[in-house]
C-alpha cells in the first residue's frame, strides 16, 4: 500500500526468541511487526499547519501553488500579525497581515526573487510588494488589484 501522509497512530510488538547454542552463547532473534492504524493527509503540499496558522485558506492555497511553480523554498517571515506585532514590524495601519490575508517571503538573491515572483504571478496573486529582503503577497480584495509596489525591508 502506498500512501502519503503523516502517520499518527501505529502499534508495534517486539518478538524475541532467545536460544542457547551448543557453545553456550545465547542467540537472540528479534522481529518487530508494525501495524499502521491511522494517518492524516497534510492539507498543504509545502506548508505545515503551524507555518500558516491563522492565514486565509485562499491565500495559502495560492501560496502552495506558487511554491510549486517557483521550485525554491518559501520561508514565511511574517504571516498573521496582531496589531502590536504589525506596529513593531512598521506595517501600515490597514495591513492585510492583521486580517490574515498576507505573507512576507524571505528573498535571499535575485535568482530566488525571480522564481518567487513568477510563482506568485502564475498562482494568481495580483497584489505583490517587492522589497530587497522579502516579497509581500496578499489576497486582500478591499485594496487595489493588479498592483506591484516596491519598498524597503525593515
Ligand atoms: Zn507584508
Amino acid at each position: 500500500m502506498i500512501f502519503r501522509g503523516l502517520m499518527t497512530e501505529f502499534r508495534s510488538f517486539v518478538y524475541a526468541v532467545i536460544t542457547r547454542r551448543s557453545t553456550g552463547t545465547p542467540s537472540v532473534r528479534m522481529s518487530i511487526p508494525i501495524e499502521f492504524t491511522g494517518y492524516t493527509v497534510p492539507k498543504w503540499a509545502f506548508f505545515t499547519d503551524i507555518e500558516v496558522a491563522g492565514l486565509d485558506n485562499e491565500l495559502v492555497a495560492r501560496l502552495d501553488t506558487a511554491r510549486k511553480v517557483a521550485g525554491v523554498p518559501f520561508r514565511i517571515t511574517s504571516g498573521l500579525r496582531t496589531c502590536a506585532a504589525n506596529e513593531a514590524a512598521m506595517g501600515v495601519e490597514s495591513s492585510s497581515h492583521i486580517k490574515g490575508l498576507a505573507v512576507d517571503l524571505a528573498v535571499s538573491d535575485s535568482v530566488s526573487r525571480f522564481a518567487i515572483l513568477k510563482g506568485l504571478i502564475d498562482a494568481g496573486f495580483v497584489r505583490i510588494g517587492v522589497y530587497e529582503k522579502h516579497c509581500h503577497a496578499d489576497v486582500d480584495l478591499s485594496k487595489p488589484q493588479k498592483v506591484i509596489w516596491t519598498g524597503i525591508s525593515h
